[in-house]
């Protein structure tokens, strides 16, 4: 069962993505975050692996993009991607950006985390198998953004950020914006050690009573919640908060999880774009 907000889409070519409702239901945008299903990789990127870095058949990633933009009625050309460093760079991105990194990995924008657009028919996308996606829409501003939050993405403050960069670039007003947390690594599956608490705290030190003791200097952590606590302090509105509240590594029937599967793993994508 998905959580209320977020539905299960499975398109004619077998390509299985999860849509949040709220999003879709403004007619505004097509959005969406890949499970593993519906591409043609084998082994450990079974089968819709769609990251270049990880050591798949690149031309089998291609094929699983192609297969991706089609299932979601996009054009690759359009897509535009950066390279995720766990960092804290947010690019406004349009036209002429258009294609960076679609097909293959060297093109995409150097160390960018977060992307936003006000430009129609650009699809912003980013990889994940563990880390938090971040999906914006300001609905009355026509202004999208995904962004890649890990624990240093969180550290970083990648999420606020990202609105930041909405609200000073693109003229959006917070109180407008939703945001949507996809599936990620839960505190079920995901135990950390002190040097993450101490960074992801230094700047947020609220972010402390989302770390729950384990073992001697070990916390179980729960990235998306820590994400949602710094969206709501930007000033989001709760009701425009819609998450997934899915554990990627507890659901391996549907996700690919890096912690779960010991490091060699696919990528899941998060798309987001103005129709
Ligand atoms: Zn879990």
């Amino acid at each position: 069962m998905l959580p209320l907000g977020w539905r299960k889409i499975k398109a004619p070519n077998g390509v299985v993505y999860l849509a949040i409702e709220e999003f879709l239901a403004t007619g505004l945008v097509r959005q969406g975050f890949t499970s593993r299903h519906g591409g043609v990789s084998e082994g450990p990127y079974s089968s819709l692996n769609l990251a270049f870095h990880v050591g798949d058949d690149p031309e089998r990633v291609r094929e699983n993009r192609r297969r991706l933009a089609a299932a979601a009625d996009f054009s690759p050309e359009k897509v535009v991607t950066g390279e995720q460093v766990h960092g804290q760079h947010v690019a406004v991105v349009g036209q002429e950006e258009a294609g960076r990194g679609a097909l293959d990995r060297e093109s995409a924008l150097p160390a960018t985390d977060g992307l936003v657009t006000a430009e129609k028919g650009i699809v912003l996308t980013t990889f994940y198998a563990d880390c938090v996606p971040l999906f914006f829409l300001d609905p009355v501003r026509r202004v999208v953004a995904v962004s890649h939050a890990g624990w240093r993405g969180i550290a970083h403050g990648i999420g606020p950020r990202t609105v930041e960069v909405m609200v000073e670039e693109a003229g959006c007003r917070v109180e407008d914006i939703m945001a949507g947390i996809g599936p990620a690594i839960d505190s079920c599956c995901y135990e950390v050690d002190e040097k993450v608490k101490d960074e992801v705290t230094r700047n947020f030190p609220s972010l402390g009573e989302v770390f729950r003791p384990s073992r001697p200097g070990h916390f179980w952590f729960d990235p998306a919640g820590a994400a949602c606590r710094q969206l709501l302090a930007s000033g989001i509105k709760e009701e425009n908060v819609f998450r997934a509240g899915m554990c990627t590594s507890c659901r391996r029937d549907l996700f690919f999880s890096h912690r779960g599967e010991g490091g060699k793993t696919g990528r899941m994508a998060a798309f987001i774009g103005l129709l």
